[in-house]
């Protein structure tokens, strides 16, 4: 079992240390744990710091995955550095220049804005109330296709985010998930099946069975994590995501090395 997609307290909205997490992960017997630390946002995006580290934090951040990587280096879990980016419209020279200044393992792509409006925030849900829902779904998935096209990315995080809070379309969304199946085949992106759907108000993983069984069929290779954002959630509902990938046809999984791809069996 592999979990690739974990936050801690640096963040702003996660609770535990590095630490506490890799213990986690040992006693739910994971064999590798990739933290993806939310990339620090330009300020005028995340004033507060409630979305991403600090600027300042990043290569602490790296220095204290990587030393936990050593500690654990004899046994398990293999422990790796990897990061979460944000797609963004207007800033992705910020995005370009963190990423080529730091090593990581696995860099996720995500896309957490749609036209400047952080429609995942829970303090922001009364938004969707007066939102357009299918034109808000339609932005978000060009918005995902876009990152996607930009090669900065080794897989999409929870690639159906929109459907959060549960605000679905009128329309049918067939269409939509074969084109964005197909972009990010020809894109060479991975995707993630991120069992953080199951705790909100979306009660699925991300993505849902429609956009996997698109993506199987599209020959896009997937990722498996929690999007744990404390330890006890490390590994969260696996059981259930391994059962969704079989139904659509996943046989192997893969996980990130210095940016190369490792094969596994689901
Ligand atoms: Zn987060
Ligand atoms: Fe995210
Ligand atoms: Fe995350
Ligand atoms: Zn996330």
């Amino acid at each position: 079992m592999i979990d690739c997609h974990v936050h801690t307290a640096r963040c702003g909205h996660g609770e535990g240390e590095a630490a506490d997490y890799v213990l986690a992960a040992r006693g739910a017997g994971i064999e590798v744990i990739t933290f993806t630390e939310h990339l620090p946002l330009p300020q005028a995006l995340d004033p507060v710091r409630e979305y991403s580290m600090p600027p300042c934090d990043l290569a602490g951040y790296l220095d204290e995955v990587r030393s936990l990587a050593a500690a654990s280096a004899a046994g398990s879990p293999l422990v790796l550095a990897g990061v979460e980016a944000d797609w963004l419209e207007h800033d992705m020279d910020h995005v370009r220049g963190l990423l080529a200044a730091h090593e990581f393992d696995l860099v996720l792509g995500s896309v957490h804005f749609v036209d400047g409006w952080a429609f995942d925030d829970p303090n922001l849900i009364e938004q969707w109330d007066t939102a357009d829902v299918d034109a808000t779904w339609r932005r978000y998935f060009e918005h995902v296709v876009v990152a996607a096209r930009t090669g900065l990315f080794d897989a999409m995080a929870h690639p159906d985010l929109v459907k959060k809070f549960g605000y679905r379309p009128s329309f049918d969304t067939a269409e939509l998930y074969d084109w964005v199946a197909e972009e990010f085949a020809n894109a060479g992106v991975a995707i993630e099946l991120s069992t953080a759907g199951l705790r909100k108000p979306a009660a699925e993983p991300y993505p849902g069975p429609d956009l996997l069984a698109a993506c199987a069929r599209a020959g896009v290779r997937a990722t498996l994590g929690s999007d744990a954002h404390r330890p006890s959630e490390v590994a969260y509902a696996f059981d259930r995501a391994r059962r969704e990938l079989a139904a659509v046809g996943y046989e192997r999984l893969v996980y990130f090395v210095g940016r190369e791809t490792r094969e596994y069996l689901l």
